[in-house]
């Protein structure tokens, strides 16, 4: 018997996130041949990008706009949710594992009394079952989880699953559904963006960080022509972020950000745990760092011994030569 897996296709700004299309990609991993693959996408602008999602591997979307949406609630984007799964009744729900998909998540799956599986960062088969793989303590163990009953909720973490390579040529029908309306109990009266115009953290493929190293914010401007090279974000440590040196929302780190982006480069971090265990996930770790016995070695894949602000000048010059 065919099952229906619906995925909650992240947007932001009228774009979809690239979560979006990761989880549409888990998705696909969770089923089977024959196994329907929805996407729902909420708020403004919904049916203007919703076909997007077509290319990359959903069999029908559905779209619901409304005021009440342009912003993330938790009451509204929930009773948008709750719309498509009355209308869709699928055997999983599956969404990114970002701010709005930690709050989501749970509340779709105690609505359906289904089990959830959080911060997937890999799907495997094993016979029938779905397998998915979750790290444990920041990374220093695995956990691999399957759903003894469906329906099921799993939040994907991004940068972990690839995206599949969109495939012009598919197409799927769009629907759009009304929007229950249901009262919010919170409204926002302002929302005060900090990183306007950079990269999300989050979802960077690229992370030039800095610590403590980098001595004063004049010392972050390295990093941030490095990473406008490499087309990256620019990342920090607490240490750093306690000296006044950039904003706390850089921080990377336990009691930060969980970055995995393709390629993480520490520059002056000295690889404390609370800060590793926000990005020991990543899949290449550089440390640049002048003390060779410095722990951030231990994790790093490839390390320069060096004075960062000889290194990095260095290497953007040669990036920019690519
Ligand atoms: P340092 O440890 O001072 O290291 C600076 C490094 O720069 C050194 O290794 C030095 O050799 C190198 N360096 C200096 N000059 C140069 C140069 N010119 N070129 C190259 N290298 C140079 N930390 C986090 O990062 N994130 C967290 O989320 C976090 N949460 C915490 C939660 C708790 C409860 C606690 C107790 C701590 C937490 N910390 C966190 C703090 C953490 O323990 C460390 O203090 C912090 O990560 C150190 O930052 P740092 O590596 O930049 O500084």
């Amino acid at each position: 018997m065919s099952r229906t897996f619906l995925v909650f296709a992240e947007s932001r700004d009228g774009k979809l996130r690239q979560v979006a299309f990761e989880t549409l990609s888990a998705a696909r991993a969770s089923a089977e041949a024959g196994d329907q693959v929805l996407a729902l996408v909420v708020g403004s602008g919904a049916s203007s990008i919703a076909g997007e999602l077509a290319a990359y591997g959903a069999d029908s979307i559905y779209t619901i706009e409304h005021s009440d949406l342009n912003q993330y609630n938790p009451e509204g984007y929930f009773a948008a949710v709750k719309k498509a799964i009355d209308e869709t009744k699928p055997d999983a729900v599956l969404f990114g594992h970002t701010a709005i998909g930690r709050d989501l998540a749970p509340l779709v799956a105690a609505s359906l009394q289904a089990g959830q599986i959080s911060d997937v960062t890999a799907i495997s088969r094993s016979g029938s079952d779905v397998v998915f793989t979750r790290p444990l303590y920041a990374g220093k163990a695995f956990e691999k989880r399957s759903f003894t009953s469906s329906p099921w909720v799993v939040t994907v973490r991004p940068n972990n699953i690839q995206a599949p390579a969109p495939d012009s040529g598919r197409t799927a029908s769009v629907t759009a559904l009304t929007y229950p309306a249901p009262s919010l109990r919170t409204i926002i009266k302002e929302v005060v963006k900090k990183t306007t115009g950079k990269i999300d953290l989050s979802e960077a493929k690229i992370i030039v960080s800095g610590g403590r190293g980098v001595k004063s914010a004049d010392g972050f401007k390295p990093l941030e022509e490095l990473a406008d090279v490499l087309n990256g974000a620019v990342g920090a440590s607490r240490g750093a972020c306690d000296a006044g040196y950039c904003d706390y929302s850089l921080q990377i780190g336990q009691t930060g950000k969980v970055v995995t982006p393709e390629v993480y480069i520490a520059c002056g971090i000295s690889g404390a745990i609370q800060h590793v265990a926000g990005m020991s996930q990543s899949r290449i770790i550089i440390a640049i760092n002048k003390d060779p016995e410095a722990p951030i070695f231990k994790i790093a894949d490839y390390g320069i011994v060096g004075d960062l602000f000889e290194v990095v000048p260095l290497l953007t010059a040669e990036f920019r030569q690519v």
